[in-house]
């Protein structure tokens, strides 16, 4: 299968600079390697800080690599002429978070669809009518909720009416920002039901970015585990869930079998580090039961330990994280269950 989208040693800085000071390196990202195959879906997960939305702004082309490189079907982005960053801008669409505040509240719903494809100028007005029209109903939506406004809908409408503007231009990546968490969870399992059938339907690619590893689960071929800016674990997606290796793996699992991160946190230090004061070795050692001396000295080198799996951990190999876990996943027909 194709790459649509790869990252290779893509780091990013931010300078805080004062008018008194000369300013203050920040590392968000740290030689991030990543890629996603054609109608295949890549989970993020990882908890707030931990470079998830960096990441995305960077693929969205909200913000520059500070060094490495993001290229498109084997095309740097850096590279790109107008009509490539025309062609990216419809390929590569994005669902948030919130319906609430994603959808312009004073325009139509027919609108707020139709948009991508109005400013692409390529369609005549009765064919946008009819995309519109295929697309609501591909979601669920009536028709005849063409004309009314974002407000006349409840929050899982209003994340169907996200995911046909995002899909009207026919997009080959679609990335997924936590696009069920902010709705009840009586209605997430709808949404997460839509998505899944709607990849089969049309061979897109998802990035689908979340701190919960069960909807991630659900969804994702492939999970990468970020900390930090760091990738600390990647792999399959019923190898990260059932053979992880890596410790905060093991805690953001935990963290969904008790709902909260800082119970799982035995050291007390519930907070990652600073960026700009980092730590001297493995970002995770102040949160993690098993650092050793050498684990606060050496950054861990990110290595292929199986198939297809890797992982940042000095003692990957002798730890017994499985065994050691209360939490587990199993697999049923549908969906992963702790
Ligand atoms: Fe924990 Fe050490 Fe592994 Fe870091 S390298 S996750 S501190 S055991």
């Amino acid at each position: 299968m194709e790459k649509i989208i790869e990252l290779s040693g893509v780091n990013k800085e931010y300078t805080n600079k004062t008018f008194f000071s000369k300013g203050v390196k920040a590392h968000i990202l740290k030689d991030i390697n990543l890629s996603i195959e054609e109608g295949t879906t890549l989970g993020l997960v990882g908890e707030s800080g931990s470079g998830k939305t960096t990441l995305t702004r960077m693929i969205l082309r909200q913000e520059q690599v500070s060094s490495g490189d993001v290229t498109y079907y084997g095309k740097n982005l850096k590279d790109f002429d107008q009509s490539d960053d025309r062609e990216y801008r419809n390929s590569v669409q994005v669902v948030f978070q919130d319906p609430y505040s994603s959808l312009d509240p004073e325009m139509k719903v027919g609108d707020i669809i139709a948009e991508p494809l109005v400013i692409s100028g390529k369609y005549s007005r009765e064919e946008i009518q009819d995309k519109v029209r295929k697309i609501m109903s591909k979601v669920g939506l009536a028709e005849d909720y063409t004309n009314r406004r974002p407000k006349e809908f409840s929050g899982g409408q209003r994340q169907r009416i996200a995911i046909a503007r995002a899909l009207i231009s026919s997009p080959k990546l679609l990335i997924l920002d936590e696009p069920v968490s902010a709705l009840d969870v009586s209605i997430r399992g709808q949404i997460m039901n839509l998505l899944k059938s709607l990849q089969g339907s049309r061979n897109m690619s998802y990035l689908f970015i979340s701190h919960d590893m069960a909807t991630v689960g659900f969804l994702s071929d492939y999970i990468a585990v970020m900390y930090f800016g760091y990738i600390v674990e990647y792999g399959k997606t019923a190898t990260i869930l059932t053979e992880f290796k890596h410790p905060y793996t093991d805690m953001l699992l935990e963290s969904n079998a008790t709902a909260s991160l800082d119970e799982v946190d035995e050291s007390g230090a519930a907070d990652p580090p600073s960026h700009i004061n980092p730590p001297k070795g493995c970002p995770f050692a102040a949160r993690c039961k098993y650092a050793t001396d050498k684990c606060r000295e050496d950054v861990p080198e990110y290595k292929l330990i199986g198939d297809d799996h890797y992982v940042a951990c000095h003692r990957s190999d002798e730890l017994e994280l499985i065994k050691a876990s209360s939490h587990k996943f199993k697999k049923n027909e549908t969906e992963y269950i702790i």
